[in-house]
């Protein structure tokens, strides 16, 4: 249930709210709208007396929110979330783009990189320290080295950091030095660290699990935000089908379906959808012009020796030549890049 604040209420009217609320033995979570607050109630099993709420003090309303996910709806909040990755917005008319390769291999390889993606117009470095790989005998990333030398790449290019953490103790390195902490695809349902992803104090970007129903992936969203970290931004990265010509099928048509639903940005992946170096172009393209918030996509400078991923990164020179057709693409759709 979601008590509507009016929109002069005080704030020892919000708080007296959050109390009546939390003397039922539920969670009362303040979200706080452009022109006034809301209260969403969670934690009540069944049906809320709303004549208790409705008389309090600053409550213009209560209504009944429908669906299973409460805080990442848009029945809860109406307008666009805008979250700051070390002050990078996402969400807001500018599109914002996550570049760097599938894993740090090395701190040369990292560099030379983020160099050529600075210089090409990213907006945010990505690059795995910690990774989740099919094989146990696949690279699994240098830990806290990797996520080193993604801090030196971004003291020189100014690129702030998104770095994936794959259990607890990688999420309290990879919030103590990057500026954005990852959820990968397999770790979608990892509900203890989507609990922890949500008290950390930096924000959170959560990819689709492989076989993710859109209610899956919201409810998901939710762990996150019910433990009071807003600053989650989504990513669509492909779910299996039985397409045999790409890695995975990217699902272009739940970002127009996510907008309805939440006010949460929404980035596509390309990269990982298509597993492939010649469609991430393609459907980077279209991903913009579906509405997306922003891309992740994995560049390499030299895609062929890439200890992770090397068929779907895209090279530098390729990457240029992307942002160049975005930057024509966004106009269209009243964005900017
Ligand atoms: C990644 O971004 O490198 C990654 C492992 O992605 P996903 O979790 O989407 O497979
Ligand atoms: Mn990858």
């Amino acid at each position: 249930m979601l008590v509507v604040m009016r929109q002069d209420a005080s704030e020892a009217e919000i708080r007296g709210v959050v109390a009546a609320v939390e003397a039922r033995g539920y969670k009362g979570q303040p979200i706080p709208g452009a022109r006034r607050t809301a209260i969403c109630i969670t934690g009540n099993k069944g049906a809320l007396e709303a004549p208790a709420f409705e008389s309090l003090p600053g409550v213009l309303e209560v209504i009944p929110v429908t669906h299973a996910y409460k805080l990442v709806s848009r029945e809860v909040k109406a307008e666009n979330s805008i979250v700051s990755i070390g002050g990078v917005k996402v969400g807001g008319p500018e599109l914002v783009v996550v570049a760097g390769p599938c894993a740090v291999e090395t701190r040369e390889q990292t560099l030379t990189v983020a160099r050529a993606l600075k210089k090409a117009g990213a907006h945010l470095l990505r690059g795995g320290a910690f990774k989740p790989r099919t094989s146990r005998y696949s690279c699994q990333g240098l830990g806290e080295e990797g996520l080193r030398i993604l801090a030196e790449a971004r003291a020189e290019t100014g690129l702030p950091v998104v770095t994936e953490a794959v259990d607890e103790r990688a999420l309290d390195l990879v919030e103590e030095h990057a500026d954005a902490i990852q959820i990968g695809a397999r770790n979608m349902q990892n509900f203890s660290l989507l609990k922890r992803a949500g008290q950390a104090r930096k924000p959170v970007v959560l990819k689709r699990g492989l076989s993710a129903t859109l209610e899956e992936f919201l409810m998901a969203a939710e762990y996150i935000l019910s433990e009071g970290n807003y600053d989650l931004v989504l990513c669509e990265r492909g779910v299996r089908t039985f397409s045999d010509f790409s890695r995975n099928t990217l699902d272009l048509a739940v970002v127009p379906a996510v907008k309805s639903l939440s006010h949460l940005p929404i980035l596509v992946d390309p990269s990982h959808g298509t597993g492939r170096r010649d469609k991430v172009a393609p459907l980077s393209r279209a991903a913009v012009a579906v509405g997306a918030d922003g891309l992740m996509i994995e560049v390499h400078h030299d895609p062929n020796s890439a200890l992770s991923d090397g068929p779907q990164s895209i090279t530098p020179p390729m990457f240029e030549a992307l942002m160049g057709e975005l930057g024509q693409i966004a106009p269209v759709i009243g964005r900017r890049l």
